[in-house]
């Protein structure tokens, strides 16, 4: 056990490591509980270090069998061993070889980090902190070296064996049941992207020729049965592999690339040189059984993980408090490709709407930080929607203000100047500012300042001068260790649309205008004034969300139906339409707890039912307009005293007054983009099913246009999982009646399919009604459900937690406490999860004076148990702090 309570480690004490590690050899042989582990390790003193410094190597429930230095078994007093380290206490100062022998039992290890099983496989998971759970060793990212290693097992249990690199040597050990495969990665690299697979699995095969002609052979490794589900894996990497070379130049650098899918991964899938480990529901899709929603997440992560060869792998960070330099910018990149694959407007709507609903409420809540942590207790706790989604938006925002070329130029001289190093983002900005010769000092404080930057506009007209002014103010709210915030620089991306909807000519008072449509706002209030405008426009502000910024403006309500109706920036005119909603859900909420009568949201349908109407647009776009706000994104916005109940009948009314006023329009989309042929998971086809689906559950929640019927038509005749899952939604929330028959029906039809029984879970956790928790609490009981598996625990435990409020916000606090209970009985085995599942907590502040008290004291209850991992024991800590 460590300890629980460490001393922070802070940014500002980073030393470059005493000793460097140029090779590792490992030999490996694997046993289901007693895998031996022979390193040999070839060091020498980093002349930066400090002089005649000791070894120190990290470990982690390691067994060590023995120790040698060049060749020399090393006495018991040349070196000392704790829980968490190896000391060699005075070695010589020169190159040298250590040779390190561990033991493990990888059936045993429950935490998924190290070497482990799933489902039987042997696989791995080094970052952030887990190669030394493999063998002793300086487990930092600024330590790179080249990996051979040689991995040997029984024939029969692990016939497949794969490294990182080239396969260089394979072989049986006569007179054995054994075989073995030696791997050579000859990119030296840090110890987090070490991996090694071993299991009796299948594979798809295919072959990639890069720009320059390099021939790849693409692997992608399943649970036995299971490769046809992989094509849609492979076909995306490809994509993946080619549009990196188009977009940025980079081509991949082996002969080799090599996918695994496991069933038990605590995250999404890592970026392991050569040699990409996945959660497998990232990877398996067949029409049947995974939805477009998982067809567009496999897509982004296949892009994102092969993304990482250039920068993450290639370019590594110097500490983990530059995790955005490698996370953020191949966020950005992946969400690029995606909307170069995709529909650009959609693909940028869905990832506000996440941006939003993670990243602003983490930014406005106790474990707010900045995209660069200025320290941390646990950096497992740092893999956060601030340091992944906001560290792309400032990449986003970057490339807003130097524009396209200066962009790129910035990125090809970050290639050119740091291959093979561990960098940080003073480095990577340096790239920017060199290639564009522009000051980017200010801009950094995106990565040092925590918190959502909000602008304060005001717009105004005067027809007399024939101008149009903007004041503008921005500040920047105080976030835990930081009360005092300076001025950010913000791309703030305009037009301003005139009456016949056409886009005014942008020029400011001096003759000038602002290149790309973008006001540069750096200081704390600004004004900007118009010249020659002859008549009122409506200003569309922050265009394409290009700065990550909570906005208030005073556009009326007026103006944003005309937004929504004529910009030409598709994303403010879906905008304008959900800060309609937001106000009047607002309000609504309001009205709902003080018993008075809600307010007529007209407006709001007039500008969806024209949406609806129109038939240029894209159904995809459609079926965003009429999403309406989530639970959450009310909360986050309301801010303080939050009454969930009240917030879901407010958004319940909304939704029955659109599915009632709309109903005829809702049924006809329902009827007019009925698929034309067998399934297809393109985004044309995928934006048609997302539409029908939206109309039929704004339809069945009013009880009009015979929803639920239709709602059960579609059960019944689907042939695709979008089409099974939505409808099976959709009469769980608004059809009691049919909601046994339909779930049973759905668990016979899938009940060994398990990525398809997490839906199965997941939905009936989410429904909001006030038997949903003692249902939870059942199917924890049921012979499907582990906790073990971290996809089930998510499925049934965390979607209650985070997609149920009204049933996790309880009055009576049970939900809090059945959370608390899962996290405390989970810490033992697996404390990442754990930690996870408590974040759900994280917006306690926010509700009610009897719910914040309930939530405190769940809180406070898991502060008290002793022995708390790391991880638990840090998130507890500052979400109560
Ligand atoms: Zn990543």
């Amino acid at each position: 056990m460590r300890d629980a309570d460490p001393k922070p480690i802070r940014l500002v004490d980073y030393r470059p490591p005493d000793w460097l590690v140029d090779t590792v050899d490992l030999d490996i042989g694997l046993h289901p509980t007693a895998t031996v582990i022979r390193a040999r390790l070839g060091m020498r003193p980093n002349p930066a270090g400090r002089e005649g410094a000791p070894i120190v190597l990290d470990g982690d429930e390691l067994v060590l069998k023995s120790l040698a230095l060049d060749g020399e078994t090393l006495a018991g007093n040349a070196y000392s061993v704790t829980p968490s380290s190896l000391t060699l206490l005075a070695p010589p100062q020169r190159a040298l070889t250590l040779e390190i022998e561990t033991l493990l039992d990888p059936s045993a290890n429950t935490k998924l980090m190290g070497l482990y099983r799933s489902s039987g496989t042997y696989c791995t998971q080094c970052e952030a902190e887990g190669f030394r759970r493999i063998t002793y060793f300086p487990d930092r990212p600024d330590v790179l070296a080249v990996y051979t290693t040689r991995i040997e097992a029984e024939r029969e249990e692990a016939p497949v064996l794969l490294g990182n690199g080239n396969k260089v040597e394979e072989g049986e050990l006569p007179g054995t049941t054994r075989h073995f495969a030696v791997w050579h990665d000859p990119w030296p690299k840090p110890c987090y992207l070490f991996a090694l697979v071993g299991g009796r699995l299948d594979r798809v095969g295919d072959r990639f020729v890069t720009a320059t002609g390099r021939d790849v052979e693409l692997g992608i490794y399943v649970e036995p049965g299971k490769a046809a589900r992989a094509g849609y894996a492979m076909d995306a990497l490809k994509r993946s592999m080619r549009w990196d070379e188009e977009a940025f130049g980079c081509e991949y650098d082996l002969d080799v690339f090599n996918i695994v899918a496991v069933a038990d991964f605590n995250m999404g899938a890592m970026e392991n040189k050569g040699l990409n480990i996945f959660n497998d529901k990232y990877v398996l899709a067949s029409p049947e059984t995974a939805t477009d929603n998982d067809y567009a997440s496999i897509e982004g992560i296949i892009a994102h993980e092969y993304f990482h060869n250039w920068t993450g792998n290639r370019i590594t960070c110097r500490d983990w408090f530059q995790l955005c330099l490698k996370e953020g910018l191949t966020v950005f990149r992946d969400q690029e490709f995606s909307a170069d694959q995709r529909s650009r407007p959609v693909k940028r709507i869905i990832d506000v709407r996440l941006l939003k609903a993670y990243q602003f409420t983490e930014d406005a809540g106790p474990l707010a930080h900045p995209v660069r942590p200025a320290t941390y207790r646990e950096i497992n706790n740092f893999y956060t929607a601030t340091v992944y989604e906001k560290g792309a938006e400032v990449v986003r925002m970057l490339k807003t203000l130097l524009g396209s070329e200066g962009f790129r130029n910035g990125m090809d001289l970050y290639f050119e100047r740091h291959d093979g190093q561990a960098a940080t983002i003073e480095d990577f900005l340096a790239c920017f500012a060199d290639a564009t010769g522009t000051d980017l000092a200010q801009f950094a404080l995106w990565y040092a300042q925590s918190g959502t930057p909000q602008l304060a506009i005001t717009g105004e007209w005067n027809p007399a001068e024939r101008s149009y002014r903007l004041d503008v103010e921005q500040s920047v709210p105080p976030t835990p260790g930081q009360p005092d915030k300076q001025p950010m620089v913000i791309p703030l991306a305009l037009g301003l649309v005139g009456p016949s909807g056409e886009d005014l000519p942008l020029t400011l008072a001096d003759g000038t205008s602002p290149a790309g449509g973008v006001l540069t706002v750096d200081a704390p209030r600004h004004s900007f004034v118009f010249r020659d405008v002859a008549e009122r426009p409506v200003p569309s502000l922050n265009r394409g969300f290009a700065a990550p910024v909570r906005l208030a403006s005073n556009l009326s309500s007026d103006d944003l139906v005309f937004l929504a109706r004529h910009d030409r920036d598709p994303f403010n005119r879906f905008e304008a339409v959900q800060t309609l909603a937001l106000g009047y859900l607002i309000e609504a909420t309001q009205a709902v707890r003080s018993g008075r009568n809600l307010p007529e949201p007209a407006a709001l349908i007039a500008a969806m039912g024209a949406s609806l109407a129109d038939p240029a647009l894209d159904p995809a776009f459609v079926g965003q307009v009429l999403t309406v706000p989530s639970e959450s994104d009310i909360a986050r916005e309301i801010g303080r005293d939050v009454d969930p109940d009240a917030v879901y009948a407010a958004r319940a009314t909304l939704r029955r007054a659109v599915g009632t006023a709309l109903a005829e329009p809702l049924a006809g989309a329902f009827e007019r983009f009925a698929a034309p042929g067998p399934y297809s998971p393109d985004a044309a086809s995928a934006g048609r099913r997302t539409l029908r689906n939206t109309c039929l559950s704004l339809l069945a929640e009013a009880g009009a246009g015979e929803g639920v019927a239709r709602a059960l038509g579609l059960y019944r005749a689907a042939d695709n999982m979008t089409d099974r899952l939505q409808s099976l939604m959709t009469l769980c929330h608004h059809a009691p009646g049919q909601r046994a028959e339909v779930l049973a029906d759905f668990y016979e039809r899938f009940r060994d399919d398990p990525l398809v029984l997490d839906k199965w879970f997941g939905i009936q956790s989410q429904i909001p009604e006030p038997g949903t928790l003692d249902r939870v609490r059942e199917l924890t009981g049921h012979p499907a459900f582990s906790l073990r598996n971290p996809n089930r625990v998510r499925a049934l435990i965390g979607s209650f937690a985070t997609g149920n409020p009204t049933q996790f916000n309880r009055a009576d606090g049970a939900g809090y406490d059945f959370l608390a209970d899962t996290v405390l009985g989970l810490d033992g085995s697996n404390p990442q999860l754990a930690a996870r599942l408590l974040g759900a907590l994280k917006s306690w502040r926010v509700l009610e004076e009897g719910r914040r008290g309930k939530a405190e004291a769940a809180l406070r209850r898991i502060a008290g148990t002793a022995g708390l991992s790391p991880d638990v024991s840090d998130i507890v800590t500052r979400s109560l702090a």
